[in-house]
Formats: structure tokens, C-alpha cells, sequence
């Protein structure tokens, strides 16, 4: 068994569990930084510290806070950015800005579950000197906005605990809490916080520590090349992400500095669409010959309004069908209001249909509130006629994992309306919350190969006019440049696969959100995709409010390569329980035998009834 901990200098320890903890002792005394998870106890009780006197913290994660019980008399230090983010969380959590739509993601989603009690802030240059050490912070904003270093001056040597600004030589944890916009939303900032993290990198690179200490990952004593190795290979991993990116068609002022890099794919021109299609907001309309309509969602009651002034202008008699290319906001938000309006047929993927129906059980980039109601589910493949046109619909895993795919054909063309899946600068995968997977038959190498196969002569976009299509050699550059971001961002992770570092859904609770009255029992599917190319196990553990007296026990799921896994829990809830409202439930999680802390989480909201 790998020892829990180790010693870097006479008065300084780190333990070494699901993240690393720092432990300066004096004495009994000791000050700690990130403490956190549940086996902590036992390292302090065996190096005989029985008086913790502070306790610092790099960063507001859930997982590097808490499961280490914080005592009344200790001192509790965190990066003044972020303060409001370790003592008043309950703000965030209550505020509907933060569960619906989704374009903004700080705080993250790692929030804490509860507020913390904190005694002292920390800006840039703050010192203080505690037992035979000096401490110093830096303000080093990347992983997180506000995360800050500590450097301690110990025993002759200068020592660095840099939160999740790096893993190991060359890593990261994951790059998700990079998603950061800089000219535009978080939604659009890919990797967008990776020229803060590299200054903060260099700070720290400049303060000559001997030894880097991260929250997660291996404790690094050569500096300048653990975040040589890490720089180039972001920059490498950024261009590869820059090559083929879709964003470059709506923001081309954030790429001008990669125009003409070898490999990137030049910029497509559009074509003019068939004048049977119209176009409004996200929507497209197919006019048939007979004056019927097809549509394709709505996010706006504008678009309802267009709709109703073609039939005022007799270009259309009636919508007879509608089809929902994927669950974002600006593509369902009116969707109620269409259907009371133009009382059709709606069809959508079985992977969409979860969505728009239960949005509630989703927790996901530009999600909308907005139920849809669904009444033909469509499997990868299903075809039917619609007047003169056959459609076929498949499962399309490009924007969104959510998402589908319509093939149209007649009248001499073959559409594909591919949802917000491409423009005609290549994919658009700029939002990590989405889930683009990387891998053979996933993700855009999944859609790529179904254009391919099915070389539509229209390519549609919900947000572009112009129709576009793509030549074998642009598909062939796409698939190229994927097969090098899967082996890129596979090494940039400590992961088998890069999609772990990528995916931040790869577990997640379903449904993310339910409405519970006290006395009831709750059901609770953790939910785990095994992005590995062997078999995985998971161990899961609800943690629910200490004043409900209930606890759950662990179980666990063997799941097979590459697909998804579940653990099913029942929770009741007790009778008794007083406090109503919105309830954070965090989920602890082991993966592979690799204890992750309380990594995702689940909302109970607790409803009234005659019972309470
Ligand atoms: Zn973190
Ligand atoms: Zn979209």
C-alpha cells in the first residue's frame, strides 16, 4: 500500500490521498492546506499532531474543502477573490441564473454543498510568519478565478502548494474549469483561461520554488521543466483545437494570430439554400409543394410570428410536423408556445427527448427550462416520408451529445441539417460542458463519418444562412486533426483516456434535480461513462445532511469498456426533516480504485406537504 503521506523538510508533511495536503507542524501544532476527504484523521493522528490551528485553502472546489471537519477554534484562510464562494454559497445555489440557461460557469459547479465559516482573506504579497516558517501568497488565477499559491519558507528551502494550476510534468487535472470567455461568454471560452494560467505558471516559476505541490497530482521538484512540459503542450493542444474550430466562422478577430498555421483548415464559402427553405432565428422551415411546412425547432416567439405572417401571405397552409435538432435554449425556449400554436407532430432523437422532456433532471450548457412535450422518439436510422421528401433522422453527437441529425431528400437535393453541429469553419465543440467526445464511432469522428457516408449537397447550420457542404479533403483534415486531439489531450491528462479530462459530465447524477416531500423516498441513479478501453469500477456514495441522521452506504458497479455504467440508490427522506428548500446532495466517488472526493452532486428540493 502506497505510504499516506510524506516528508519534504524537518517541519513540513504532505499526505497523499484523493488530493494532497500540506502539513506544517510545530510540534502538536500544525497548519494545514487543503484539508479535505475523510482518511485525513488518521495521518495527523500518527505524526501526533492534536492541534490544528489553521487551516488555508488554494482554491473553492468542493473536493479540496471538504469531508476534514473544521473546528470552532481554527483559523480558516482563503483567497479573497473567492471568498463569497466558500461563505455564502447558498447564494449561488438558490439563484435561478445559476441552474438555468448556463452561458456563464464561475463559480464552477464544484461549489461547496455548504457554506464554511472564514476567518481570514488573502490578497497578493499577503505574509505571515507561523512556527519556524514564513508563508507568502500569490494570486494565481487559471484553474479557478481566484486561486492562489502558498509559498512556504521552511527549513532553508522554499516550497510552492499551487492548487490545480498543474498535475505532474507536462498535466493537468482536467480542463473543463479552464472554459473561461474572455470577449464573450464562458460558453464560447475554450480553454479560455489558459493564458492566465500560463502567467500564473510563470509567477511561480519565478518565486525559484524547490518543489511544486498540487492539490491533485505528484509533488514536482523540477519546476522549470514540469511547466515548460505543461506550456508547450497546452499551446499544442490549443492549436489543434484553433485547426478545425467552428468558432472561427462567428469570432474571427479571437484567430487572427493562427491564420495560415499548417494543418488548419481554411474557411469554406457558403452556397445559397433552396428557395423552398426559409430561415428564422434558429429555425428552418421546409415549404413542400402541397404549402404544408416542416420545422425545425424554436427559440423564439418571433419565429412564431414569421410562421403565422407565411400563412397570412399564403406560402404555407399548415405546419404538419416539427423536429427538435438538440435541447439548447435558443432552440426550445418558445417551444411550448409552438405547440399551442401549430398543434403538429413532434419528433426528436431518444437522446434529445430526455432532455427537452425532464429538463429538470439535466444540469448542462444553455439548458432551458421550456418542457417539450415529444410524440414520435426516433432511433439512429429511422426514415419516413413527409410529402415529397424523405427524412431520416440520426443520432448526432457533434454540438452537444444531445443532439440529432435530419436527413432530407428530394427535389434533386440531399440536406442535412446538422442542428448548431458545423459552420463552415469546422465543428463546433467550444463549450466543454457539452461533451464532445473524443474516440472512434463518438462524438464529431461519429458525425463526421455519417456525412461522409451520406455526402449531403446542403449542409445547414440553425445559427448561419448560407448553406455549405465540405470536400473529401476538408472531412479527411477533420477526422485527421480529432485522431491527433485524442492522442495530444490524452497525454495532457492523468487519465487513460483524454475524455475524462474533457467530459465534465462523465458522471453525473440523474435526475440532477427533484422535488421530494419529507417522508418519501428518493431514487438516485449515479451515472458514469467509462471512457477507458478496459472494464472500470465505481464506488459511490450520496452525502446527505448530517441533520437528517440518514446515512447511505457505498455501492459500487463493474461497467464495461466505453460505454455507461450505473449505481441506483434509494434515499429516504426523513419525516422530520424541517429544513424545506433547495438541498445539495454531494456524491463521494471511487473510480478505478482512485478516490475522487465528492465529485459531483445531486438537488433534493424539499416540498411541503400535509406531513411537515
Ligand atoms: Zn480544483
Ligand atoms: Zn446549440
Amino acid at each position: 500500500m502506497d505510504p499516506h503521506f510524506s516528508q519534504l523538510s524537518e517541519h513540513l508533511y504532505v499526505h497523499h490521498g484523493h488530493v494532497n495536503i500540506g502539513i506544517l507542524r510545530d510540534g502538536d501544532r500544525a497548519l494545514l492546506i487543503d484539508p479535505s476527504g475523510t482518511t485525513f484523521s488518521t495521518t495527523l493522528a500518527e505524526l501526533g499532531i492534536t492541534n490544528v490551528e489553521r487551516m488555508l485553502f488554494t482554491h473553492h472546489h468542493r473536493d479540496n474543502v471538504l469531508g476534514f471537519p473544521i473546528a470552532d477554534n481554527v483559523r480558516v484562510g482563503v483567497p479573497a477573490k473567492e471568498a463569497p464562494w466558500f461563505a455564502e454559497v447558498e447564494t449561488f445555489w438558490n439563484d435561478p441564473q445559476y441552474r438555468w440557461h448556463l452561458y456563464n460557469y464561475h463559480p464552477h459547479n464544484l461549489l461547496l454543498a455548504d457554506a464554511i465559516r472564514v476567518t481570514d482573506t488573502y490578497t497578493e504579497g499577503a505574509q505571515m510568519a507561523w512556527g519556524s516558517a514564513l508563508l507568502t501568497v500569490l494570486e494565481t488565477p487559471g484553474h479557478t478565478d481566484g486561486s492562489i499559491t502558498y509559498l512556504i519558507d521552511v527549513d532553508g528551502k522554499r516550497f510552492a502548494f499551487t492548487g490545480d494550476l498543474i498535475y505532474d510534468e507536462g498535466q493537468l487535472w482536467e480542463l473543463y474549469s479552464l472554459q473561461k470567455g474572455q470577449q464573450t461568454s464562458d460558453y464560447h471560452g475554450f480553454l479560455g483561461a489558459r493564458e492566465e494560467l500560463k502567467e500564473s505558471l510563470e509567477k511561480v516559476r519565478q518565486a525559484l520554488p524547490t518543489a511544486l505541490i498540487p492539490t491533485h497530482g505528484v509533488v514536482m521538484d523540477t519546476p522549470d521543466r514540469a511547466i515548460d512540459a505543461l506550456l508547450e503542450r497546452l499551446a499544442y493542444c490549443y492549436d489543434k483545437y484553433v485547426a478545425i474550430s467552428a468558432l472561427r466562422h462567428y469570432f474571427p478577430k479571437l484567430f487572427t494570430e493562427f491564420e495560415g498555421h499548417p494543418g488548419h483548415m481554411p474557411i469554406r464559402e457558403g452556397k445559397p439554400p433552396p428557395e423552398f427553405l426559409r430561415h428564422f432565428g434558429t429555425t428552418w422551415l421546409i415549404i413542400s409543394e402541397n404549402g404544408e411546412a416542416f420545422v425545425m425547432d424554436c427559440g423564439s416567439p418571433n419565429v412564431i410570428k414569421q410562421i403565422q405572417q407565411l400563412q397570412a401571405d399564403s406560402e404555407v397552409s399548415e405546419v404538419t410536423q416539427f423536429w427538435v435538432t438538440h435541447y439548447h435554449d435558443d432552440h426550445v425556449n418558445a417551444i411550448p408556445e409552438f405547440q399551442e400554436t401549430f398543434p403538429c407532430e413532434t419528433i426528436a432523437d431518444s437522446v434529445v427527448d430526455a432532455v427537452i422532456t425532464n429538463p429538470i433532471g439535466f444540469r448542462l450548457p444553455c439548458i432551458s427550462p421550456a418542457v417539450t412535450r415529444v410524440d414520435r422518439i426516433t432511433r439512429d436510422g429511422d426514415s419516413w416520408q413527409w410529402n415529397e421528401f424523405t427524412m431520416t433522422a440520426y443520432h448526432f453527437p457533434g454540438q452537444t451529445y444531445y443532439h440529432g441529425g435530419l436527413l432530407v431528400e428530394g427535389r434533386g437535393v440531399r440536406m442535412f441539417f446538422a442542428g448548431d453541429s458545423f459552420t463552415m469553419a469546422g465543428i463546433d465543440d467550444y463549450c466543454s460542458g457539452n461533451r464532445n467526445l473524443l474516440g472512434t464511432d463518438v462524438g464529431y469522428e461519429k458525425c463526421l463519418r455519417l456525412i461522409q457516408a451520406l455526402k449531403p449537397t446542403h449542409i445547414f447550420n440553425c445559427h448561419v444562412d448560407p448553406a455549405f457542404d465540405f470536400t473529401d479533403a476538408e472531412i479527411a483534415c477533420m477526422l485527421d486533426t480529432l485522431a491527433d486531439r485524442e492522442k495530444c489531450y490524452t497525454a495532457l491528462f492523468p487519465w487513460d483516456h483524454a475524455n475524462y479530462g474533457m467530459d465534465e459530465h462523465w458522471v453525473r447524477c440523474y435526475p440532477y434535480e427533484q422535488e421530494i416531500t419529507p417522508g418519501e423516498t428518493a431514487q438516485l441513479r449515479v451515472e458514469i461513462t467509462n471512457h477507458s478501453p478496459e472494464p472500470r469500477t465505481a464506488t459511490a456514495q450520496p452525502m446527505l445532511p448530517p441533520a437528517w441522521d440518514v446515512e447511505i452506504d457505498p455501492a459500487h458497479t463493474t461497467i464495461p469498456p466505453k460505454v455507461d455504467g450505473h449505481i441506483d440508490f434509494s434515499i429516504p427522506i426523513p419525516q422530520h426533516c424541517k429544513a424545506l428548500g433547495r438541498i445539495v446532495v454531494p456524491v463521494d466517488l471511487t473510480y478505478n480504485a482512485r478516490p475522487l472526493g465528492q465529485f459531483r452532486e445531486a438537488i433534493f428540493v424539499l416540498t411541503c406537504s400535509t406531513n411537515c
